[in-house]
């Protein structure tokens, strides 16, 4: 057996979860401050869930899902997205009930049988929001510019934001026939993928990559020739919404993102700095899906960031994410008979609420001392005989290197004291 992480999947070793923690913390903040609240759904679900929201003819249903049997042969499927989940837990739990709109964020692991590339795995993060029971143009505004500010707070600047209306029930089978009796009369010119999807959901040749499709697609109808009034009024909304704080946007008609699920408004949040993989999040409105699902009728809107192209389009422009640590306090000792007394300082510092720590096989003052510069705690406590006969030790401030001597008794009040707590 090969000691290794499946193709598409990896270790988050500490030094990188720490980076993760602090993507995560920044977004929950955000989000709660807009008055979402988080939601934890199962990391599998069963197949159908997916294949009825998402359509069976995407990339993802056709291709890309993580499907088994469990004993009892029932079909399950590890969530490649989390929308779906979403809405079946707003539906099960009658979340209807509550004050419309319902605001959810969701933080977690989704897989995809994809070809693993820079920035594509097949376990990857996603972070998201939903918004459910809302038609008003302002959320999605307020959907697209959370994800704006949540990106600008990470201090991420080469930004493009791009928004579409797919159109609805009404407008959209007009353009679907359009598209495909266009597509027809080009099959030839389409590849074998996208010559199937012609005739089953042209609007999935969208996601196609070939450069083949994409020219051929240039030239086809326009989904904004079709849009009917109360589309057309509703994207203007969006639009001036977003112009009124100040958010710059490109509209294009060709964003068709790989679900099926969506009406109306899609947008995407690109890095100018990535490459094939530059897309960090995207989202749009899904107004059928819930009632879809046996629901009542729920219109809703939201949208998912990679964590994964985070932190690559972080690294691209040079920002150095911050790693939390709540560790402030090393206790260091210069003979293991003092290991006790040690000890007992130890929790006495974390009865205080101070993070603490020491090492217990170190035996060497100078090996302990290398290993609190390691770990960057900003005090470090050394114990040696004569201190411990007068009941005193040494507080070294790391990062000055001075250093006091305090009574054993007031160093872990000293220490609160100097960090504020
Ligand atoms: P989607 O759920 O397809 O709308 O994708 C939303 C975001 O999730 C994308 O913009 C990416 O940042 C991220 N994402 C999607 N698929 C993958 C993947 N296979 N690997 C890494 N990130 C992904």
């Amino acid at each position: 057996m090969e000691l290794k992480a499946p193709r598409g999947t990896f270790d988050i070793l500490p030094k990188a979860a720490k980076k993760r923690w602090f993507i995560e913390e920044i977004a929950s903040r955000i989000f709660e401050e807009y008055g979402y609240k988080r939601i934890i759904t199962p990391i599998f679900e069963h197949t159908e869930l997916f294949t009825r929201a998402i359509g069976e003819a995407t990339d993802i249903v056709q291709k890309e899902m993580y499907t088994f049997y469990d004993k009892t042969k029932r079909s399950l499927t590890l969530r490649p997205e989390a929308t779906a989940p979403v809405v079946r837990a707003y539906i099960e739990h009658n979340l209807k009930q509550q004050p419309q709109p319902v605001k959810l964020y969701y933080i977690g692991p989704m897989f995809r049988y994809e070809r693993p590339q820079a920035g594509r795995y097949r376990e990857f993060w996603q972070l998201g929001v939903e918004v459910m029971g809302g038609l008003n143009p302002a959320i999605d505004a307020e959907v697209i510019l959370l994800m704006e500010q949540y990106l600008r707070k990470l201090n991420l600047k080469n930004l493009e934001i791009i928004v579409n209306s797919m159109g609805c029930s009404t407008c959209r089978p007009l353009f679907t026939s359009k598209l495909k009796d266009y597509l027809l009369q080009n099959t030839e010119k389409l590849c074998s993928d996208c010559q199937k999807r012609a005739n089953i959901n042209p609007l999935r040749i969208f996601d196609c990559k070939k450069e083949g499709c994409k020219t051929q697609l240039e030239l086809a109808p326009k989904i904004s020739e079709y849009w009917c009034n109360t589309c057309r009024e509703h994207f203007d909304k969006v639009q001036n919404f977003l112009r009124k704080v100040g958010i710059e946007f490109i509209v294009d008609t060709s964003l068709v993102r790989g679900f099926d699920y969506y009406t109306r408004t899609t947008f995407e949040i690109r890095s100018r700095l990535l490459g094939a993989q530059n897309a960090l999040g995207g989202g749009g409105r899904y107004d059928q899906l819930v009632e879809e699902y046996g629901g009542p009728p729920t219109p809703a809107v939201g949208f998912a960031i990679g964590i994964e192209r985070l932190l690559l389009a972080s690294e691209k422009e040079g920002i150095s994410l911050p790693e939390y640590s709540p560790l402030h306090v090393y206790i260091a000792i210069v003979d293991q008979n003092i290991g006790i007394e040690a000890f007992k300082l130890l929790y006495d510092f974390h009865r205080a609420g101070i993070g603490a720590d020491m090492n217990y096989s170190e035996k060497n003052l100078k090996g302990q001392l290398k290993l609190a510069n390691k770990m960057s705690v900003a005090y470090t406590v050394i114990i040696g005989p004569d201190e411990l006969e007068a009941k005193k030790c040494q507080l070294k401030y790391m990062k000055s290197g001075e250093q006091q001597e305090v009574r054993i008794s007031e160093v872990v009040s000293k220490v609160k004291s100097l960090l504020e707590l």
